[in-house]
């Protein structure tokens, strides 16, 4: 007689991506450029100690927490560019701080670095999976203006811009900007445009992310309703989907509306973490934050994440890299507690 026993339950749990970044790195980008040679020994020292730290929370999936990634998630690509200038589209923020794209100021539009240079260096360190977020086209696309180039239309600007992978940050701001939806679907269209170029295999390791934004603890588009947003956004052609949850007011309501939209052959990693809120999460918290999204997302499509980064700006230190990790920890640990409960676990 054979027994096969049965698979276990798994729920994986995956960072978006940036951590807080060491005083000492912090203190040397204020005085010089990010391509300045007197910053890669600190450059090499933070990724090694965020890879450390990352690896001893149990996360199986890590990143290098972006430490590179000068000034933000959103610029680092085009950052030095001779062709733009410091006064592009402005993002503000529910504390009323704002921050700036680049504007491009004629074409060609090429990137100057892609996000892959950076995996290299954090590969050397790491024992586990790296995960390496890149930003979106659409986001990209808020460079060209509004009144355009003559020379440089802005169709060309979309064949120059797509040709990268995706991650997709500014949905919910597009809703805000444009309460139409046209600006959404152009971003959906674009971001599309883009996966089309890899197999379906590809596509089922690519993820989109989705957020308020998160920066100094403030958001940018947080009374955007996710109702109006997650139909668009499932649409998407990739396999995962990171969706801030712990941060709403009514996590429930958004449940629900996932449960409604989502497809079969997507997986639906749900915030569990809110990088906005200082205090810690707890592991029972975080545990019973997976059982009540078990209740709307089939158990083998729902994996967790944090929110958003913990500091997706390099400035921003309003978490310290202490409450970072130990959000993470709790996420990881939270998860497996939840893991173990819906798979009546051996242990
Ligand atoms: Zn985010």
């Amino acid at each position: 007689m054979t027994y096969v026993e049965p698979a276990p339950i798994a729920i994986p749990s995956e960072p978006i991506g940036s951590i807080p970044r060491p005083p000492d790195l912090l203190q040397k980008l204020a005085q010089v450029d990010s391509e300045d040679p007197a910053l890669a020994a600190l450059y090499e020292d933070a990724v090694r100690d965020t890879i450390e730290r990352f690896e001893a929370t149990g996360s199986l999936v890590i990143t290098d927490g972006e430490q590179r990634k000068y000034h933000n998630f959103l610029t680092y690509c085009v950052h030095g560019l001779p062709n733009t200038s410091a006064d592009g589209f402005k993002i503000p923020y529910s504390d009323g701080h704002t921050r700036r794209m680049l504007r491009l100021t004629r074409g060609p539009f090429r990137y100057l670095r892609y996000a892959d240079s950076y995996l290299d260096m954090a590969m050397r360190y790491a024992h586990v999976p790296v995960k390496q977020a890149v930003i979106s086209p659409s986001a990209l696309s808020l460079m060209y203006p509004a009144e355009g180039f003559p020379n440089y239309p802005r169709e060309q600007f979309i064949d120059d811009a797509h040709k990268v992978q995706i991650d997709f940050t500014e949905a919910r701001l597009a809703m805000k900007i444009d309460p139409s939806g046209q600006l959404l679907d152009s971003f959906i269209d674009l971001n599309n445009l883009a996966l089309s170029r890899f197999s379906p295999e590809e596509r089922r390791r690519i993820g989109v992310h989705t957020c308020p934004g998160g920066d100094f603890h403030a958001t940018h588009s947080a009374e955007v309703d996710y109702a109006n947003l997650l139909p668009r956004f499932f649409e998407l052609k990739a396999g995962n989907f990171y969706v801030a949850l712990a941060g709403e007011q009514d996590r429930r309501r958004v449940l629900k509306i996932i449960r409604k939209y989502l497809k079969p052959n997507q997986r639906i990693f749900v915030g569990v973490i809110a990088p906005n809120r200082a205090g810690i999460e707890s592991a029972e918290e975080v545990r019973d934050r997976v059982l009540e999204a078990s209740e709307y997302i089939p158990i083998e499509q729902l994996g967790t994440t944090d929110d958003c980064g913990f500091a997706p700006f390099s400035d921003d230190t309003s978490t310290s890299r202490d409450t970072a990790f130990a959000k993470i920890r709790a996420r990881v640990l939270g998860t497996a507690l939840a893991e173990n409960l819906i798979g009546g676990g051996s242990s």
